[in-house]
């Protein structure tokens, strides 16, 4: 038998469990841990609320969940309930699928300034994290900034330019839907610090910006480079700048008040204001053969009371595991990180690839878990970190306790309220147990 533990229950945390039973059949027991009492890390607390069919994957984790050789320990916090090391001493296996819940920093004068926020807080706002639930981001001025041009800098324009009826059938979270209901925001402008040939945003989700109901997506033609130089990319990319040719040939409509403005060549050195942000100064640049993105020296001035930083993340450095500060995740060689500890996903890789790339991701780290440990070194798992959690009185949640908070969740939003989730630990804990 091997015991294997798996801290986090995001898509790398539930992958890795999948793994290990297609690899070891029933041979295995995974317990995987996490500090919510809830599962499903990004899934439910990172993709966009109204992106559903990106949330219905899982159900494939509940599948794996409702194994016998698969357990969801929740509400344990590592580090705090229990240690890197105690696990290491109990399991076979440690594997870290802790995902890059931090934002990088914008390492620019103001960045502290109230009313800037990170995609971290404000994407964990509107779906109900509670760590980020009191966020109470500014909405009431008419202009916002969003820095970077990936899928998150999407997203967030996204939600911020919906309108209420938009997000019917979404999970968004209500006290997101009223702040947004009532948003003055006129202008989201999204901050690129390169060129349209640069972006990191797939072509379904810029797709989606050309049809919401009262915004529109605005391009300058001048920006684009010639359409004969598209054809050295790749078929993804040239899907999504085609994307923004169309926006840029179609023009603003008239009928539609909020616009979605693309600023290319354009990074942001400072924001100012009194006691809050009132504006984000941004200098123009060019690319440098290498392409990187260098300023010109010229710069201008974008009014905004809100600004969300989507530059990227970190993963959480715990004391005494190796950790890679300059990429912000563990130091790993191909996700083995010392004897029985290894990374997973973005604690292993960095912040990049969609939710799917986390699949061979888990089932590498398992074939490897599988090469070091042989026929398992007879720790004893479970029981074992069932009685230390006893005795420090942990509350475990399982994953019978979840599907009470899910079935709570779910008839709230039949009741024809927004889908209401949960946004305490205690009122979490409070449902799991009743
Ligand atoms: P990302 O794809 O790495 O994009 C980060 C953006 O921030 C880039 O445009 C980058 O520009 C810019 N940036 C970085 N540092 C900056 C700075 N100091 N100043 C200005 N701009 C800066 O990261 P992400 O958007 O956070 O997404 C993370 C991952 O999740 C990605 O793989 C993404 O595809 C995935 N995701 C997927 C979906 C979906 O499929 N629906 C939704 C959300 C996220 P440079 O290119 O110049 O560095």
């Amino acid at each position: 038998m091997r015991h294997i533990a798996v801290i986090g229950s995001g898509p790398a945390g539930y992958y890795t469990a999948e793994a290990c039973q297609k690899q070891f059949g029933e041979d295995v027991r995974v317990d995987i841990l996490d500090r919510l009492p809830v599962p499903f890390g990004l899934i439910r607390s990172g993709v966009a609320p109204d992106h559903q069919s990106i949330k219905g994957v899982s159900r494939r984790y509940e599948a794996v969940a409702l194994t016998d050789n698969v357990r969801f320990v929740g509400n344990v916090s590592v580090g705090q309930d229990v240690t890197i090391d105690e696990l290491r001493e109990r399991y076979d296996a440690v594997v870290l699928a802790t995902g890059a819940p931090l934002d990088r920093p914008l390492e620019i004068p103001g960045a502290d300034l109230p009313g800037v926020v990170g995609s971290a807080a404000f994407v964990g706002w509107y779906n109900g994290h509670p760590d980020h639930a009191d966020l109470a981001p500014p909405l009431l001025g008419k202009g916002a900034v969003v820095i970077g041009n990936g899928n998150v800098a999407l997203d967030v324009a996204r939600v911020l330019a919906k309108s209420e009826a938009e997000f019917e059938g979404a999970d968004i979270v209500a006290h997101a839907l009223e702040a947004l209901g009532r948003s003055q925001i006129e202008t989201v402008t999204l901050l690129g610090r390169r060129g349209p040939h640069q972006i990191a945003m797939t072509p379904k989700e810029l797709g989606e910006l050309g049809d919401l109901a009262r915004a529109t997506p605005v391009v300058d033609p001048a920006d684009l480079p010639p359409p004969e130089d598209d054809a050295v990319l790749e078929p993804g990319q040239r899907k999504s700048v085609n994307h923004l040719r169309s926006f840029a040939a179609r023009g603003t409509d008239p009928a539609k008040p909020v616009h979605i403005v693309f600023d290319f060549f354009a990074m942001p050195v400072a924001i100012e204001g009194d006691g809050r942000v009132e504006r984000v100064i941004v200098e123009r640049t060019a690319l440098d053969l290498d392409g990187r993105a260098r300023g010109t020296g010229e710069t201008y001035v974008i009014p905004a009371a809100l600004v969300v930083s989507c530059i990227g993340y970190r993963t959480p450095p715990i004391p005494g595991i190796p950790y890679d500060d300059r990429a912000g995740r563990f130091a790993n060689d191909e996700g083995r990180i010392l004897p029985g500890l290894y990374a997973v996903g973005w604690a292993r890789r960095g912040p990049t690839g969609t939710i799917g790339t986390n699949r061979p991701d888990g089932f590498a780290i398992v074939e490897k878990i599988a090469g070091d440990l042989g026929e398992g070194s007879g720790k004893p798992g479970r029981p074992a970190l069932d009685a230390l959690l006893a005795d420090r009185r942990v509350e475990v949640v399982t994953f019978r306790d979840w599907q009470k908070i899910d079935t709570a969740e779910i008839a709230a939003a039949r009741s024809g309220a927004p889908r209401e989730k949960f946004i305490s630990v205690e009122a979490m804990l409070g449902t799991a147990k009743s």
